[in-house]
């Protein structure tokens, strides 16, 4: 009888900045939860003047590499530990994003908008009449993204729902099903993917970014690759929502996962 496979795929440790968790609590903590499979997401942002000094360099990233080596030497054979980023707002500095890929043999690549311009969207004070603009230059933006960046799945694509929601200015992002429709064209056109972050759970909306609505947008379009992660920045958030998220995307109509080694997709049974 085979083992239902779980692989969450979006997490951050200690290297980013807004997490304090090693990478080797990060691995523990997925074995003892079940996973077989997870992918580090660390952050590399671009344009983040507001960080200090010592994060989203070169020496960043052989820190983080090198721990994601040793993980996977430590673990070998309990847990396999893929070589992920979450690149933040790539397309502000394309030369540069090329240059970080190329650094290093990373094997999933999560292309995410947390700024536009000055603005940074976890910041912002939403209300009913500023959110339809913020959205639409959010979506253009990550059209951009979708068109030209280098990436394998879109992280949370529909975040500014997420953000909104906690300051009590709920977002149907059905209404941005025309901005949305060619974001999710490009993808499927270019061989890449979305992911199902489920820090939602844990969130008002409770449920994933993207929710069940624009994943079955995504699907009907044709869409096939979804990868499930929890964007735990604490070990006791791993694997958190997975298994209601994956009973989402089987409810929107996909049957499988992708996992990602050298930055290729296999595509594998889902199993809640
Ligand atoms: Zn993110
Ligand atoms: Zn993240």
């Amino acid at each position: 009888m085979s083992r239902r496979y779980h692989a969450d795929y979006h997490m951050h440790s200690m290297h980013s900045p807004d997490s304090r968790t090693p990478v080797e609590e990060l691995c523990r903590t997925a074995i003892q939860k079940g996973f077989q499979e997870i992918a580090s997401t660390d952050h590399f942002a671009f344009d983040a003047p507001g960080y200090p000094v010592g994060f989203f360099n070169l020496r960043y990233l052989e820190k983080l590499m090198a721990d994601i080596e040793a993980a996977q030497k430590q673990f070998e054979g309990q847990l396999i530990v893929r070589k992920g980023i979450e690149l933040g707002q790539p397309m502000v500095n394309p030369a540069l994003a090329k240059s970080v890929l190329e650094s290093f043999q990373f094997d999933y690549v999560i292309g995410s908008i947390h700024k536009i311009g000055t603005l940074t969207l976890s910041n912002v004070a939403y209300n009913a009449k500023n959110v339809e603009d913020i959205c639409l230059n959010y979506f253009d933006a990550m059209y951009d993204l979708a068109d030209e960046g280098d990436f394998d799945c879109l992280g949370h694509i529909d975040v500014i729902r997420l953000y909104a929601a906690k300051q009590g200015t709920p977002v149907d992002m059905m209404e941005y099903e025309e901005q949305l429709i060619p974001i999710f064209r490009r993808v499927i056109e270019r061989g890449k993917g979305i992911e199902i972050n489920s820090t939602g759970f844990r969130q008002e909306i409770s449920t994933t970014l993207p929710g069940l609505d624009l994943l079955k947008l995504y699907r009907s379009l044709g869409g096939q690759i979804v990868t499930i992660g929890s964007d735990a920045h604490r070990a006791a958030d791993i694997g958190s929502g997975w298994s209601e998220s994956a009973i989402l995307a089987k409810q929107a109509g996909f049957d499988y996962i992708a996992l990602y080694e050298d930055r290729r997709p296999t595509l594998i049974p889902i199993e809640s």
